[in-house]
């Protein structure tokens, strides 16, 4: 029997932002999106920003009943707070998701469960104030990335689908929070270094994005992770609603690659939304079955 490779693409919905404000592209770009999944057979994971979810509430409700996932993302600022949710300490950050959460069941009639923060600006104290809310998975890391400005670093962070530390971000933990970052190459480092090349749709063409995929399914193989998955992003920034547009192509050519190195490699591929990529990983990992030691490597004091 084949292993599957799970393949998740989500898509940050925040045409609300101050710095796009642009409602009308917004709309036509998740709905867009979704179409163009759909003519593939691919559900959605759909993070939406509290503004952009109350505008556009009959075409997220719809997004819903279709299949797709719909969960919170949050820009702090489009919250009358300040654009970093990193900067906060364990409190501020409670009132802040507390208030987007709400906002987010007002319209929706449920209480998500998973979500993703801006700018992916965390701090130490992140994952116990979501856990605190009911949140269970989510993308809120970067490996790789170190960028203080925008209080979001998260170097030596793990690769993979992995719970989350109660105490630390960039650890493996016990808590009951599946971490799901998007997939990067670790070792193509752009902004002068800052930021490894992930797979964001809008950050390179479809060739560089096949190396990403390429690489991180032969380190998934070879370092027999307990679940193989590929996992994509994007904005509702770009015109998904239109074939000629460059990031639509690049999309098209994302969702060809996985679907190519899928079958190339022996894989089941095998199209899921975030909440379910996140049940995958803990019926492969039972909460609480592994235990990461964490232990100086010594190996290089060693004398004959
Ligand atoms: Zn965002």
């Amino acid at each position: 029997m084949k292993s599957p490779l799970y393949f998740t693409l989500q898509i940050d919905c925040e045409s609300m932002q101050a710095s796009v404000n642009d409602p009308d592209l917004g709309r036509r770009a998740s709905a867009g999106f979704a179409q163009c999944l759909e003519s593939h057979g691919l559900p959605g994971t759909f993070y939406v920003i509290p503004p952009d979810i109350e505008a556009h509430a009959d075409l997220y409700r719809d997004l819903k009943q279709r299949g797709h996932e719909v969960g919170v993302h949050v820009h702090p600022a489009t919250q009358g707070y300040e654009e970093f949710l990193g900067i906060y300490g364990p409190d501020e950050q409670y009132r802040i998701l507390a208030e987007a959460t709400d906002r987010f069941a007002q319209v929706m009639g449920y209480r998500p469960t998973s979500i993703c923060i801006g700018y992916v600006s965390t701090n130490d104290h992140t994952y116990g104030v979501l856990e605190s809310l009911g949140y269970r998975q989510g993308s809120n890391s970067m490996p790789g990335r170190i960028l203080p400005q925008c209080v979001s670093i998260h170097a030596g962070a793990p690769l993979d689908p992995h719970y989350a530390h109660r105490h630390n971000r960039v650890l493996e933990g016990d808590m009951d929070f599946v971490e799901t970052p998007v997939t990067v190459d670790p070792d193509s480092r752009m902004w002068g270094g800052a930021h490894p090349q992930d797979l964001r749709v809008e950050l390179v063409d479809a060739k560089n994005h096949y190396y990403t995929i390429l690489k991180s399914i032969r380190r998934q193989l070879a370092d027999h992770t307990p679940i193989k998955s590929i996992r994509a992003t994007t904005h509702n920034t770009f015109d998904y609603s239109d074939p000629n547009n460059f990031r639509f192509q690049t999309l098209e050519g994302i969702i060809a690659h996985v679907q190519r190195l899928a079958q190339e490699h022996q894989l089941e591929l095998k199209p899921v939304t975030v909440v379910d990529l996140a049940t995958a990983y803990r019926n492969a990992v039972p909460p609480g079955s592994k235990q990461k030691n964490l232990e100086l490597d010594r190996k290089g004091y060693e004398r004959k």
